[in-house]
């Protein structure tokens, strides 16, 4: 059994800096909190393209000109008016990109049994635990993610929940009969990805 979640946002970053997330029902991931501008919830940061949702790559251009808009406004280089008329035509070029989308997700959306396997299916590679075994911690009285992690290394591995952190939700959420949104997702802890001892050695 082969698992797919579709194409998903890799929010370990901004996850891993504790800001907002949002489940998106569409596209049945986690996306950052944004404002239309793509600041997050600190001053200085801001996000565009396919970490803030799944938009295709003309929309993440667009996305990342109305970010580097709000940062040239924001370190004081770009008075409001003339950031605000730049926008214009970029917002209206991005609304058009983003009309297709619900009907894209609708067409394209990942089926239950590739995100919610049967027992038997191994959802998180890295430590070999099984779609079972997160049902039986769950039962246990395991409500989330990062619970199932400290019972059963699930998302401990080399990928840090990469692979399986959307899989491992929603299985917890369907044994629970909650919303994804309930559940939550990992706590990220670095390496955002793994590094050899020479390049941690050499830092
Ligand atoms: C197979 C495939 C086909 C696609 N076809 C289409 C299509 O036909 N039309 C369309 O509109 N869109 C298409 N897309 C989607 C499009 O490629 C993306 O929407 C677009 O590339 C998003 O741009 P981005 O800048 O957000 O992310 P990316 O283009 O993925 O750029 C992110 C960059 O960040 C770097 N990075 C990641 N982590 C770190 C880190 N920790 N430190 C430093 N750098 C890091 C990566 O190496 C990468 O260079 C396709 C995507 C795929 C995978």
């Amino acid at each position: 059994m082969l698992l797919h979640q579709g194409v998903v946002p890799n929010n370990q970053i901004t996850a891993s800096l504790r800001f907002a997330h949002r489940w998106d029902d569409q596209q049945l991931c986690w996306v950052p909190t944004a404002d239309a501008w793509g600041r997050l919830a600190l001053d200085g940061f801001l996000i565009a393209g396919d970490g803030r949702g799944i938009s295709g790559g003309a929309a993440a251009a667009l996305q990342g000109q109305l970010a580097a808009l709000a940062a040239a406004h924001s370190a004081g280089r770009l008075p409001e008016r003339e950031r605000d008329r730049a926008a214009q035509p970029l917002r209206s070029a991005l609304r058009r990109q983003l009309h297709i989308r619900p009907f894209l997700d609708a067409l394209y959306r990942p089926k239950l049994q590739h995100r919610v396997p049967a027992d038997g299916v191994i959802a998180c590679r890295c430590e070999e635990v099984s779609a079972g075994e997160l049902r039986r911690m769950v039962a246990l009285g395991c409500a989330g993610p990062s619970q199932t992690k400290a019972f059963s290394r699930c998302g401990m591995g080399p990928c840090q929940g990469r692979l399986c952190g959307l899989t491992v939700t929603e299985v917890i959420a369907q044994a629970r009969g909650v919303s994804p949104a309930e559940v939550g997702h990992y706590r990220i802890r670095p390496p955002l990805k793994p590094i050899t001892l020479e390049e941690l050695a050499a830092l």
